[in-house]
Protein backbone atom coordinates (compact mmCIF):
# COMPACT_ATOMS: atom_id res chain seq x y z
CA UNK A 1 0.00 0.00 0.00
CA UNK A 2 1.42 3.47 -1.07
CA UNK A 3 0.63 6.41 0.81
CA UNK A 4 -2.20 8.04 -1.29
CA UNK A 5 -3.54 4.31 -0.92
CA UNK A 6 -3.35 5.00 2.91
CA UNK A 7 -4.89 8.53 2.42
CA UNK A 8 -7.86 6.99 0.24
CA UNK A 9 -8.71 4.62 2.93
CA UNK A 10 -8.33 7.11 6.19
CA UNK A 11 -10.40 9.43 4.43
CA UNK A 12 -13.13 6.86 3.43
CA UNK A 13 -13.28 5.74 6.63
CA UNK A 14 -13.55 9.49 8.09
CA UNK A 15 -16.56 10.13 5.92
CA UNK A 16 -18.16 6.48 7.30
CA UNK A 17 -18.05 8.24 10.78
CA UNK A 18 -15.21 7.15 12.20
CA UNK A 19 -12.73 8.78 14.37
CA UNK A 20 -9.43 8.17 12.75
CA UNK A 21 -6.19 9.85 14.37
CA UNK A 22 -2.82 10.20 12.16
CA UNK A 23 0.37 10.39 14.52
CA UNK A 24 2.46 11.82 15.72
CA UNK A 25 1.92 15.78 15.49
CA UNK A 26 4.91 16.00 13.31
CA UNK A 27 5.66 17.59 9.79
CA UNK A 28 4.68 14.29 8.31
CA UNK A 29 1.52 14.21 9.62
CA UNK A 30 1.00 17.82 8.72
CA UNK A 31 1.69 16.82 4.96
CA UNK A 32 -0.65 13.31 5.39
CA UNK A 33 -3.41 15.41 6.89
CA UNK A 34 -3.01 18.22 3.94
CA UNK A 35 -3.16 16.12 1.29
CA UNK A 36 -6.59 14.68 2.82
CA UNK A 37 -8.25 17.98 3.40
CA UNK A 38 -7.15 19.06 -0.34
CA UNK A 39 -7.80 15.77 -2.30
CA UNK A 40 -10.89 13.79 -0.06
CA UNK A 41 -11.99 17.01 1.49
CA UNK A 42 -12.28 15.48 5.20
CA UNK A 43 -9.65 15.87 8.05
CA UNK A 44 -8.56 13.60 10.32
CA UNK A 45 -10.29 13.37 13.90
CA UNK A 46 -7.00 14.75 15.05
CA UNK A 47 -3.21 14.32 16.10
CA UNK A 48 -2.08 11.58 18.82
CA UNK A 49 1.12 12.11 20.03
CA UNK A 50 2.91 11.18 23.11
CA UNK A 51 4.51 14.43 23.58
CA UNK A 52 2.88 15.88 26.89
CA UNK A 53 3.75 19.98 25.57
CA UNK A 54 1.82 19.14 22.44
CA UNK A 55 -1.18 17.40 23.91
CA UNK A 56 -4.40 19.40 23.71
CA UNK A 57 -2.65 22.08 21.23
CA UNK A 58 -3.23 23.48 18.17
CA UNK A 59 -0.82 23.73 15.30
CA UNK A 60 -0.03 27.22 13.22
CA UNK A 61 -0.53 25.69 10.01
CA UNK A 62 -3.73 23.45 10.76
CA UNK A 63 -5.74 25.54 13.73
CA UNK A 64 -8.67 22.74 12.87
CA UNK A 65 -6.83 19.93 14.48
CA UNK A 66 -5.75 18.92 18.03
CA UNK A 67 -3.31 17.29 19.16
CA UNK A 68 -4.85 14.30 21.65
CA UNK A 69 -3.07 11.69 23.91
CA UNK A 70 -3.24 8.26 23.48
CA UNK A 71 -4.77 7.60 26.08
CA UNK A 72 -7.54 9.93 25.67
CA UNK A 73 -8.13 8.64 21.43
CA UNK A 74 -8.38 5.36 22.67
CA UNK A 75 -11.33 6.41 25.09
CA UNK A 76 -12.99 5.22 21.68
CA UNK A 77 -13.14 1.45 21.63
CA UNK A 78 -13.40 1.78 18.08
CA UNK A 79 -10.65 4.82 17.34
CA UNK A 80 -8.47 4.19 14.64
CA UNK A 81 -5.01 5.40 13.71
CA UNK A 82 -2.81 5.90 11.19
CA UNK A 83 0.82 6.35 11.75
CA UNK A 84 3.40 8.17 9.82
CA UNK A 85 7.41 8.99 10.98
CA UNK A 86 10.20 7.91 9.67
CA UNK A 87 11.94 7.37 12.57
CA UNK A 88 9.52 6.40 15.38
CA UNK A 89 6.58 4.45 13.37
CA UNK A 90 7.36 1.02 14.71
CA UNK A 91 7.86 2.42 18.05
CA UNK A 92 4.53 3.72 17.77
CA UNK A 93 2.60 0.80 16.28
CA UNK A 94 4.06 -1.64 18.81
CA UNK A 95 3.60 0.73 21.45
CA UNK A 96 0.13 0.83 20.43
CA UNK A 97 -0.50 -3.00 20.01
CA UNK A 98 2.14 -4.57 21.89
CA UNK A 99 2.17 -2.63 25.21
CA UNK A 100 -1.22 -1.15 25.09
CA UNK A 101 -2.91 -4.23 23.43
CA UNK A 102 -4.59 -2.58 20.37
CA UNK A 103 -5.80 -4.85 17.64
CA UNK A 104 -3.87 -4.17 14.74
CA UNK A 105 -6.63 -3.97 12.60
CA UNK A 106 -7.42 -0.73 13.91
CA UNK A 107 -4.07 0.88 13.06
CA UNK A 108 -4.40 1.50 9.14
CA UNK A 109 -0.64 0.83 8.22
CA UNK A 110 0.23 -1.78 10.83
CA UNK A 111 2.50 -4.47 10.17
CA UNK A 112 3.58 -6.93 12.33
CA UNK A 113 6.37 -5.51 14.71
CA UNK A 114 8.93 -7.73 17.49
CA UNK A 115 10.46 -6.15 20.67
CA UNK A 116 14.15 -6.53 20.66
CA UNK A 117 17.73 -5.29 22.22
CA UNK A 118 18.92 -3.43 19.65
CA UNK A 119 19.20 0.20 17.26
CA UNK A 120 16.06 0.92 15.58
CA UNK A 121 18.29 2.98 13.19
CA UNK A 122 20.10 -0.83 12.36
CA UNK A 123 16.32 -2.02 11.37
CA UNK A 124 14.88 1.29 9.25
CA UNK A 125 17.31 3.81 8.63
CA UNK A 126 20.25 3.74 6.62
CA UNK A 127 22.23 6.60 5.11
CA UNK A 128 24.57 6.74 2.02
CA UNK A 129 27.49 8.99 2.48
CA UNK A 130 30.81 9.84 0.81
CA UNK A 131 32.36 6.61 0.96
CA UNK A 132 30.55 4.77 3.47
CA UNK A 133 27.27 3.43 4.37
CA UNK A 134 26.01 3.88 8.34
CA UNK A 135 22.32 4.42 9.59
CA UNK A 136 23.50 7.58 12.40
CA UNK A 137 26.51 10.05 12.61
CA UNK A 138 27.31 8.93 15.73
CA UNK A 139 31.74 8.43 15.97
CA UNK A 140 32.03 5.25 16.03
CA UNK A 141 28.78 4.27 14.44
CA UNK A 142 28.95 0.91 12.09
CA UNK A 143 29.81 1.47 8.93
CA UNK A 144 30.97 -0.15 5.69
CA UNK A 145 32.56 1.09 2.58
CA UNK A 146 30.24 1.40 -0.38
CA UNK A 147 30.29 0.91 -4.35
CA UNK A 148 29.78 4.28 -5.49
CA UNK A 149 28.90 2.58 -9.10
CA UNK A 150 26.83 -0.36 -8.07
CA UNK A 151 23.47 0.89 -6.25
CA UNK A 152 22.93 -3.18 -6.05
CA UNK A 153 25.78 -4.65 -4.72
CA UNK A 154 25.53 -1.88 -1.84
CA UNK A 155 22.22 -2.35 -0.94
CA UNK A 156 22.92 -6.28 -1.04
CA UNK A 157 25.50 -5.13 1.63
CA UNK A 158 23.18 -3.20 4.00
CA UNK A 159 20.41 -6.20 4.14
CA UNK A 160 23.48 -8.32 5.22
CA UNK A 161 24.67 -5.84 7.61
CA UNK A 162 22.11 -4.66 9.54
CA UNK A 163 20.29 -8.30 9.74
CA UNK A 164 23.96 -9.23 11.10
CA UNK A 165 23.88 -6.58 13.34
CA UNK A 166 20.13 -7.15 14.34
CA UNK A 167 20.61 -10.94 14.96
CA UNK A 168 24.10 -10.67 17.10
CA UNK A 169 26.02 -12.71 14.00
CA UNK A 170 27.86 -9.49 13.10
CA UNK A 171 30.03 -7.69 16.59
CA UNK A 172 29.04 -4.57 17.13
CA UNK A 173 31.29 -1.90 17.37
CA UNK A 174 32.10 -0.37 20.99
CA UNK A 175 29.99 2.45 20.41
CA UNK A 176 27.11 1.25 19.93
CA UNK A 177 27.47 -1.21 22.66
CA UNK A 178 26.95 1.87 25.07
CA UNK A 179 24.90 3.74 23.17
CA UNK A 180 21.92 4.83 24.49
CA UNK A 181 20.13 4.24 21.37
CA UNK A 182 20.74 0.32 21.37
CA UNK A 183 17.90 -0.84 23.83
CA UNK A 184 15.15 -2.53 23.77
CA UNK A 185 13.70 -1.18 20.57
CA UNK A 186 10.21 -2.08 18.29
CA UNK A 187 10.93 -2.67 14.79
CA UNK A 188 9.31 -4.02 12.04
CA UNK A 189 9.33 -7.77 11.80
CA UNK A 190 9.70 -7.75 7.71
CA UNK A 191 12.95 -5.13 8.71
CA UNK A 192 11.57 -2.87 5.78
CA UNK A 193 13.34 0.05 5.28
CA UNK A 194 11.19 3.47 6.60
CA UNK A 195 14.04 5.97 5.14
CA UNK A 196 17.03 6.13 2.62
CA UNK A 197 19.14 8.73 2.90
CA UNK A 198 21.51 10.84 0.36
CA UNK A 199 24.39 12.70 2.48
CA UNK A 200 27.01 12.45 0.64
CA UNK A 201 29.25 15.98 0.81
CA UNK A 202 28.03 17.28 -2.97
CA UNK A 203 28.29 21.06 -3.47
CA UNK A 204 27.19 24.12 -2.26
CA UNK A 205 27.15 27.94 -3.44
CA UNK A 206 27.45 29.00 0.49
CA UNK A 207 30.51 29.71 2.03
CA UNK A 208 29.90 28.26 5.64
CA UNK A 209 33.77 28.24 7.48
CA UNK A 210 33.16 25.05 9.06
CA UNK A 211 31.65 23.10 6.10
CA UNK A 212 33.73 22.12 2.69
CA UNK A 213 30.66 22.01 0.66
CA UNK A 214 32.02 24.73 -1.06
CA UNK A 215 35.36 24.27 -2.24
CA UNK A 216 35.89 24.41 -5.80
CA UNK A 217 36.65 21.04 -6.59
CA UNK A 218 33.45 19.63 -5.48
CA UNK A 219 31.56 21.05 -8.20
CA UNK A 220 31.88 17.56 -10.46
CA UNK A 221 31.27 15.26 -7.37
CA UNK A 222 28.03 14.84 -8.15
CA UNK A 223 28.54 12.66 -10.75
CA UNK A 224 30.35 10.53 -8.55
CA UNK A 225 27.07 9.43 -7.26
CA UNK A 226 23.82 7.90 -8.17
CA UNK A 227 20.48 8.49 -6.37
CA UNK A 228 17.17 6.99 -7.68
CA UNK A 229 18.81 3.69 -8.94
CA UNK A 230 19.72 3.27 -5.28
CA UNK A 231 15.55 3.42 -4.50
CA UNK A 232 14.97 0.86 -7.29
CA UNK A 233 17.75 -1.15 -6.06
CA UNK A 234 15.74 -1.45 -2.36
CA UNK A 235 12.30 -1.68 -4.01
CA UNK A 236 13.68 -5.06 -5.74
CA UNK A 237 14.68 -6.42 -2.92
CA UNK A 238 11.17 -5.12 -1.44
CA UNK A 239 12.65 -3.73 1.28
CA UNK A 240 11.18 -0.28 1.29
CA UNK A 241 8.13 0.30 3.70
CA UNK A 242 4.72 1.53 2.44
CA UNK A 243 5.15 5.00 3.99
CA UNK A 244 8.92 5.48 2.97
CA UNK A 245 10.97 8.70 3.26
CA UNK A 246 13.90 9.87 1.17
CA UNK A 247 16.37 12.59 2.96
CA UNK A 248 18.58 14.37 0.42
CA UNK A 249 21.04 16.39 1.92
CA UNK A 250 24.21 16.33 -0.55
CA UNK A 251 25.65 19.99 -0.37
CA UNK A 252 23.26 21.93 -1.71
CA UNK A 253 20.75 19.80 -3.42
CA UNK A 254 18.51 22.31 -5.50
CA UNK A 255 21.98 22.75 -7.84
CA UNK A 256 22.53 19.18 -7.93
CA UNK A 257 21.91 18.67 -11.63
CA UNK A 258 20.83 14.98 -10.92
CA UNK A 259 17.82 15.98 -8.59
CA UNK A 260 15.37 16.02 -11.61
CA UNK A 261 14.91 11.96 -11.79
CA UNK A 262 15.22 11.45 -7.91
CA UNK A 263 12.15 14.18 -7.50
CA UNK A 264 10.34 12.38 -10.12
CA UNK A 265 10.63 9.26 -8.53
CA UNK A 266 9.55 10.48 -4.92
CA UNK A 267 6.31 11.55 -6.66
CA UNK A 268 5.84 8.57 -8.74
CA UNK A 269 5.72 6.35 -5.78
CA UNK A 270 4.27 8.23 -2.95
CA UNK A 271 7.85 9.14 -1.01
CA UNK A 272 7.94 11.82 1.55
CA UNK A 273 11.14 13.72 -0.12
CA UNK A 274 12.76 15.44 2.70
CA UNK A 275 15.49 17.98 1.61
CA UNK A 276 18.08 20.29 3.43
CA UNK A 277 18.39 23.04 1.56
CA UNK A 278 19.92 26.71 2.16
CA UNK A 279 16.96 27.87 0.30
CA UNK A 280 19.39 30.68 -1.64
CA UNK A 281 18.00 29.54 -5.24
CA UNK A 282 14.26 28.63 -5.80
CA UNK A 283 14.10 25.39 -7.26
CA UNK A 284 10.57 25.39 -9.22
CA UNK A 285 11.00 21.66 -9.63
CA UNK A 286 10.35 21.38 -6.13
CA UNK A 287 8.24 23.32 -6.42
CA UNK A 288 5.97 21.75 -8.80
CA UNK A 289 6.75 18.31 -6.88
CA UNK A 290 5.38 19.91 -3.67
CA UNK A 291 1.95 20.22 -5.70
CA UNK A 292 1.54 16.57 -5.91
CA UNK A 293 3.80 14.73 -3.39
CA UNK A 294 4.78 15.39 0.19
CA UNK A 295 8.25 17.83 0.47
CA UNK A 296 9.49 18.44 3.63
CA UNK A 297 11.90 21.58 3.60
CA UNK A 298 14.64 21.73 6.31
CA UNK A 299 16.24 25.36 6.25
CA UNK A 300 19.39 26.36 8.84
CA UNK A 301 18.75 30.01 9.15
CA UNK A 302 21.09 29.95 12.26
CA UNK A 303 20.68 33.63 12.56
CA UNK A 304 18.00 36.03 13.31
CA UNK A 305 19.55 39.11 11.42
CA UNK A 306 20.55 39.59 7.44
CA UNK A 307 24.50 40.26 9.45
CA UNK A 308 24.78 37.62 10.81
CA UNK A 309 23.10 35.32 8.07
CA UNK A 310 26.04 37.10 6.04
CA UNK A 311 28.63 36.41 8.55
CA UNK A 312 28.35 32.62 9.12
CA UNK A 313 26.88 31.63 5.62
CA UNK A 314 30.00 33.74 4.06
CA UNK A 315 27.78 35.43 1.36
CA UNK A 316 24.94 38.14 1.79
CA UNK A 317 21.89 36.79 0.77
CA UNK A 318 19.55 36.87 4.16
CA UNK A 319 16.86 38.91 1.78
CA UNK A 320 16.72 36.60 -1.28
CA UNK A 321 16.67 33.85 0.74
CA UNK A 322 13.39 34.84 2.79
CA UNK A 323 11.69 35.62 -0.36
CA UNK A 324 12.71 32.27 -1.69
CA UNK A 325 10.99 30.61 1.69
CA UNK A 326 7.95 32.61 1.57
CA UNK A 327 7.41 31.18 -2.44
CA UNK A 328 8.20 27.70 -1.33
CA UNK A 329 5.54 27.61 1.29
CA UNK A 330 2.70 28.57 -0.44
CA UNK A 331 2.89 24.86 -2.31
CA UNK A 332 0.10 22.90 -1.28
CA UNK A 333 2.48 20.14 0.24
CA UNK A 334 5.28 21.39 1.47
CA UNK A 335 6.40 22.21 5.27
CA UNK A 336 9.10 24.01 6.12
CA UNK A 337 11.46 22.84 9.31
CA UNK A 338 13.65 25.85 10.58
CA UNK A 339 16.66 24.96 12.12
CA UNK A 340 18.80 27.14 14.52
CA UNK A 341 22.42 25.78 15.37
CA UNK A 342 23.65 27.99 17.78
CA UNK A 343 27.74 28.80 17.44
CA UNK A 344 29.12 30.29 20.77
CA UNK A 345 30.07 33.58 20.36
CA UNK A 346 28.57 34.66 16.78
CA UNK A 347 24.81 33.88 16.76
CA UNK A 348 24.13 33.60 20.46
CA UNK A 349 22.78 37.37 21.33
CA UNK A 350 19.09 38.17 22.25
CA UNK A 351 18.62 39.83 19.05
CA UNK A 352 19.43 37.10 16.70
CA UNK A 353 17.05 34.84 18.77
CA UNK A 354 14.18 37.20 18.69
CA UNK A 355 14.40 37.97 15.11
CA UNK A 356 14.69 34.41 14.29
CA UNK A 357 11.30 33.52 16.25
CA UNK A 358 9.64 36.73 14.69
CA UNK A 359 10.97 34.67 11.22
CA UNK A 360 9.44 30.79 11.77
CA UNK A 361 6.25 32.92 13.26
CA UNK A 362 5.74 34.63 9.84
CA UNK A 363 5.97 31.55 8.12
CA UNK A 364 3.28 30.07 9.88
CA UNK A 365 6.23 27.04 11.00
CA UNK A 366 5.02 24.05 13.39
CA UNK A 367 8.33 22.56 14.42
CA UNK A 368 11.54 23.97 14.73
CA UNK A 369 14.91 22.03 15.13
CA UNK A 370 17.42 23.83 17.92
CA UNK A 371 20.76 22.33 18.02
CA UNK A 372 24.35 22.95 18.78
CA UNK A 373 26.92 22.76 16.10
CA UNK A 374 27.48 19.00 16.90
CA UNK A 375 31.22 19.52 15.19
CA UNK A 376 32.09 21.51 17.61
CA UNK A 377 31.51 20.70 21.63
CA UNK A 378 32.02 24.63 22.79
CA UNK A 379 28.64 25.02 23.26
CA UNK A 380 29.28 22.68 26.32
CA UNK A 381 31.43 25.43 28.15
CA UNK A 382 29.40 28.46 27.22
CA UNK A 383 26.46 29.13 29.59
CA UNK A 384 25.29 32.10 27.29
CA UNK A 385 24.55 29.49 24.39
CA UNK A 386 22.45 27.84 27.04
CA UNK A 387 21.05 30.33 28.28
CA UNK A 388 20.39 31.53 24.48
CA UNK A 389 19.02 28.21 23.83
CA UNK A 390 16.58 27.87 26.48
CA UNK A 391 15.29 31.22 25.30
CA UNK A 392 14.58 30.22 22.22
CA UNK A 393 12.32 27.29 22.92
CA UNK A 394 10.42 29.45 25.53
CA UNK A 395 9.97 32.45 22.93
CA UNK A 396 9.02 29.75 20.24
CA UNK A 397 6.27 28.09 22.91
CA UNK A 398 5.12 31.43 23.37
CA UNK A 399 4.20 31.42 19.86
CA UNK A 400 2.87 28.11 19.84
CA UNK A 401 5.91 26.41 17.95
CA UNK A 402 6.98 23.38 19.06
CA UNK A 403 10.39 22.85 19.39
CA UNK A 404 11.85 19.23 17.89
CA UNK A 405 15.31 17.52 19.02
CA UNK A 406 18.07 16.41 16.25
CA UNK A 407 17.12 12.57 17.08
CA UNK A 408 19.44 10.95 14.58
CA UNK A 409 22.23 12.72 14.22
CA UNK A 410 23.37 13.58 18.00
CA UNK A 411 24.92 12.87 20.95
CA UNK A 412 23.45 11.88 24.10
CA UNK A 413 24.84 15.20 26.16
CA UNK A 414 23.17 17.19 23.31
CA UNK A 415 19.82 15.38 24.23
CA UNK A 416 20.46 16.17 28.08
CA UNK A 417 20.82 19.53 27.25
CA UNK A 418 17.68 19.45 25.06
CA UNK A 419 16.13 18.15 27.75
CA UNK A 420 17.18 20.26 30.58
CA UNK A 421 15.80 23.72 28.14
CA UNK A 422 12.51 22.82 29.34
S1 LIG B 1 26.04 4.45 17.55
FE1 LIG B 1 24.05 4.33 18.63
S2 LIG B 1 22.55 5.30 17.23
FE2 LIG B 1 24.40 4.81 16.05
S3 LIG B 1 23.98 2.81 15.16
FE3 LIG B 1 25.11 2.46 17.06
S4 LIG B 1 23.53 2.12 18.63
FE4 LIG B 1 22.54 3.08 16.85
S1 LIG C 1 24.75 25.78 3.54
FE1 LIG C 1 25.17 23.70 4.36
S2 LIG C 1 26.15 22.56 2.69
FE2 LIG C 1 26.25 24.75 2.19
S3 LIG C 1 28.28 25.45 2.90
FE3 LIG C 1 26.79 25.84 4.54
S4 LIG C 1 26.82 23.98 5.87
FE4 LIG C 1 27.82 23.46 3.90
Amino acid sequence: MMLKDCLSMTAGKLKDGKRLYVCPASLETVLAARMMKNEYHVLPSGFCDNDPRKQGRHLNSLPELEVFSFDRALEDPEAEFLVVSAFHSAEIIGDLTMARGVAPERILNSHPIEKRKTCARFAQNWAIGDDIYSCCCMEGRPSFPHDALDPEKGVDSIERVRNGLIDGTLPLPEQCMACYQNRDSYIYTSRKLNSFNFSFLGWCNYKCDYCCAHQPDRKNYNDKFYLEEYLTALEKRDMVNDIFSVLFATGEPTLNEKRFSLYQHCGEKGYYLDIFSNCSVFDQALFDLAHESPVIVRKSFDAGTPETYARIKGVNCWEKMLKNVRHYIEAPYLVLNPKYIFMPGINDRKEDVEGFVQVCKELKADFVMPVFNYLDNAYEKSEQTQRMFKYLTDCLAEEGIFTVNGDTLYSESYHKLYQASF
